[in-house]
């Protein structure tokens, strides 16, 4: 049995690994011992959620930011980006086609665009919730102070997803410009928690200046905050970025950060990404494989879909389209898993 295989067991016995344990599995995992893990994960993966896979459709509401993240095409100063915003009225026309589909999470994602006040936001999810009370809304919308997070949940808000994109403090500062701050992010992330959303957090893999100790020390926050979703996808480069000729992350990284979260976290809702699908036309099935239970097909108007341009040949065309659950929902049978219609909340939680 090779060291790696040990730390692997340890994991599936929910023993927690340290630091420098995390960083030697990360680092040194060859091919074999690949396939050890994502065994594992599929088990621990179907333990708690058998072969379903939950739906969101995704509504990318607005590609205007306020920030200037090195890594993302929507940043602020991206003078190419064609931008939009959606009106109340598009945003609910969207739910409604989505709750035919059979779609019963909406995830509200956009850039932090002010124009939407708090109390606006607040007004879409009160509407979407008296449309589809029996729907969940997930806001995926940035950093903002406790008493908006409050105000949205009271609004009826279920979940919010803020990755944290990094859990070394210097590593973020390479990330983003000094205006943003990492202490903030965090912060944000303890008081979603407190206020009782179903947080979900996460990071890119390979984004540049990573190390095996970064993703290691990503880790064992997650396994410290125990969030109730995590987001993780490759970076992908874009070209109007500072970070535009730097590498993409790997489809095999990718995969294998997914099985060791799900291995560390068996109840997490893990999605499979629009990122992992866009590097590898397989990746959707692969991540399902490797632990993921989650798929966030893009449900926003046809006119804007290519718009939200976060890396270079984003996917939003044929299976990435909400209305394309069927053909997606064939794919993955044809991996032994089903997509049901249901809002898919994390294993465990209990609705108040
Ligand atoms: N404004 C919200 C926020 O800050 O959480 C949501 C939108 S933000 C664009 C969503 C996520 O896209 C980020 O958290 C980041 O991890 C991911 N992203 C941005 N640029 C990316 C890139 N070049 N490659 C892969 N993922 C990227």
């Amino acid at each position: 049995m090779t060291r790696i295989r040990q730390l692997i067991d340890k994991l599936e016995k929910n023993t927690s690994l340290s630091q420098e344990e995390y960083t030697q599995l990360i680092r040194e995992i060859q091919k074999p011992d690949m396939e050890y893990l994502m065994e594992k994960a599929e088990k621990i993966r179907q333990k708690y959620y058998g072969r379903d896979i939950y739906v969101r459709g995704l509504i990318e509401f607005t590609n205007i930011c306020k920030n200037n993240c090195y890594y993302c095409g929507i940043r602020s100063s991206n003078r190419n980006c064609e931008r939009y915003r959606l009106t109340k009225k598009e945003i609910l026309e969207c739910c409604e086609k989505g709750w035919t589909l059979g779609y019963r999470t909406f995830v509200l994602q956009g850039g932090e665009d002010p124009a939407f006040t708090p109390e606006e936001m607040a007004d879409i999810v009160k509407s979407i919730k008296s449309f589809h009370p029996e729907c969940a809304v997930t806001l995926s919308f940035g950093e903002y102070p406790f008493e908006v997070y409050k105000l949205w949940k009271e609004a009826g808000a279920d979940r919010y997803l803020l990755r944290h994109e990094t859990a070394n403090k210097k590593h973020y500062e390479t990330l983003h410009p000094v205006e943003m701050s990492f202490d903030n992010r965090m912060r944000c992330l303890y008081d979603l928690k407190a206020l009782g959303y179903q947080v979900g957090c996460g990071f890119m893999v390979g984004s540049p200046n990573q190390t095996p100790e970064d993703l290691a020390q990503d880790m064992c926050f997650i396994k410290g905050f125990k969030p109730d979703m995590v987001g993780v996808g490759p970076f992908i480069p874009h070209k109007d970025t500072p970070f535009k000729d730097m590498k993409a992350g790997t489809l095999e990284q990718t995969l294998i950060m997914l099985a060791l979260i799900r291995l560390s976290l068996p109840e997490v809702l893990l999605p499979a990404t629009t990122a992992l699908g866009t590097i590898d036309p397989l990746g959707r099935e692969l991540g399902i494989r490797a632990g993921a239970n989650v798929c966030m097909p893009n449900l926003s108007p046809e006119s804007v879909r290519n718009k939200y341009t976060l890396y270079d040949n984003k996917l939003c065309t044929g299976d990435e389209a909400a209305e394309y659950l069927k053909s997606l929902s064939n794919r993955m049978n044809k991996i032994g898993y089903n997509i049901i219609s249901a809002r898919g909340d994390r294993y465990g939680f209990k609705r108040l």
